[in-house]
């Protein structure tokens, strides 16, 4: 049996007690630590599968925390190629002044355009920019037996007195998250409660759900209604969806920048006029035409490298792609660009955000951990992912209109 660490006698023994089937992969964890555990599994397909694990037996990470929090039957970890983009200068009401931004990657010249996008931007003042809204949703589902049950559900829902026991129901389970908003979505004799909440610094899926589980606890109690399914789709979660694109969930945020049309011309070799027409027929028009839910050149590019760098849950790069890019002609002859994100889903405590490399990311970006005032990080945080997708969006964009695109990724080896 060949297999790349060295294992102690006991280890031998467990091994071959897995191999065997007398222990599976995840009961190791009752008879070892976490670190032997990974270790364990790692040999155990080592030998079963005659493969070597070189590199993902490499990391640097706390292995009890990890396998504690953030993962199951934990083996080791791949690693992402980490480049920097920046700095960029950020006006935001969070965010303010120059920041590099880590983007983890195997995207070749992805980096490259966005460090092109931070450096035109920068020069031309920086990018505003600003959150909107800033709530985090879970929507249980309630089924009744009639239209008048289903009504006068509603009707309860709807006042006020009921709004202030959910949320007393619901705050109570945590110190930072706070209810904000109840909003029904009736069809036939299903409700959807769409529950909207402030996380402070955390993403807040988790919170959300304990919160809410709390909310239908009392509305069994109180209405004798059990709820079908503590999510109901209309969250909405990890799906594409319009009710976050017209909604939003998590942080709405929008930043901009500014260029003039000299400064277009001799740095990005194009005209204002391309560059609206590109963004016109290719990030409106065309997506109109496919049915897109997003509305823009490379979003989730950026949204997926800036997440996976600082521990955010890539799942929700789904709702980060929702973004509209505006560019709009300005009487002066130069270009206004804008990303609107309406459902950017972060955070900078709870999940992946204590994982060491990641944490180091957030560090980086001086937004890691919980802030002084609660919520202020993570606000900093959706402020620097806005700032960076215009980056993006803006550098791929100019790139097109000036016909560079497929220069770029030629000379880059792509
Ligand atoms: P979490 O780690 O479960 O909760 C955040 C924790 O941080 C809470 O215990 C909170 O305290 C504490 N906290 C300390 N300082 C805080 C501050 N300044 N602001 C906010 N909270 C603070 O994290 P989460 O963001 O709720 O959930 C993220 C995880 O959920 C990710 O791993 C994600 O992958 C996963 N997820 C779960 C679901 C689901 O349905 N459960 C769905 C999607 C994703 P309190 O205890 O007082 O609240």
């Amino acid at each position: 049996m060949s297999t790349t660490e060295k294992l102690t006698a006991d280890e031998q023994i467990l091994l071959e007690k897995m191999l065997s089937g007398e222990i599976s992969l995840r009961k190791i964890e009752d008879v070892a630590d976490k670190d032997t555990s990974a270790k364990l599994r790692r040999s155990f397909l080592e030998a079963k599968e005659n493969v070597s694990f070189d590199h993902i037996s490499n990391y640097s990470f706390d292995t009890e925390a990890v396998a504690k929090k953030n993962i199951e039957n934990l083996i080791g970890a791949v690693q992402i190629p980490l480049g920097i983009a920046g700095e960029i200068e950020i006006n935001g009401e969070y965010a303010k002044g120059s920041y590099y931004l880590p983007l983890a990657t195997t995207e070749g010249a992805l980096v490259a355009s966005v460090n092109r996008g931070c450096s035109i931007i920068t020069k031309s003042g920086g990018a505003t920019v600003r959150v909107f809204k800033n709530m985090m949703t879970r929507a249980p589902i309630f089924k009744f037996n009639s239209l008048e049950e289903t009504k006068d559900f509603y009707d309860w829902i709807m006042l006020p007195e009921t709004f202030g026991k959910i949320k007393q129901a619901a705050d109570a389970t945590s110190r930072f998250g706070k209810l904000l908003e109840v909003q029904p979505f009736v069809s036939g004799n299903n409700v959807h409660l769409r529950l909207g909440y402030d996380t402070k610094d955390a993403m807040g899926m988790n919170m959300v759900t304990i919160a809410s589980e709390a909310v239908t606890k009392l509305i069994a109690d109180e209405r004798g209604t059990p709820c079908v399914s503590l999510s109901g789709n209309m969250c909405t979660d990890k799906k594409p969806s319009a009710i976050n694109a017209i909604l939003g969930r998590g942080k709405t945020v929008i930043a901009e920048a500014r260029f003039s049309g000299d400064f277009i011309k001799e740095t990005l070799k194009c005209t204002s006029e391309a560059m609206f027409d590109v963004n016109y027929r290719k990030n409106f028009l065309g997506s109109m035409r496919a049915g897109s839910l997003g509305f823009n050149a490379h979003a989730s590019n950026i949204v997926a490298a800036i997440f996976l760098a600082c521990g955010q849950d890539p799942a929700h790069v789904v709702e980060g792609s929702l973004c509209v890019t505006e560019m709009d002609l300005t009487p002066d002859g130069g270009l206004v660009c804008s990303v609107t994100l309406p459902a950017l889903e972060v955070g900078t405590v709870g999940g992946g955000t204590t994982i060491a490399a990641q944490q180091e990311c957030l560090k980086l970006l001086g937004v890691a951990g919980a802030s002084d005032v609660p919520g202020e990080n993570s606000l900093a945080l959706s402020e620097i992912v806005a700032a960076a997708v215009l980056a993006g969006e803006v550098s791929l964009v100019a790139a097109q209109a000036a016909g560079h695109l497929a220069r770029a990724h030629a000379q880059l080896g792509r």
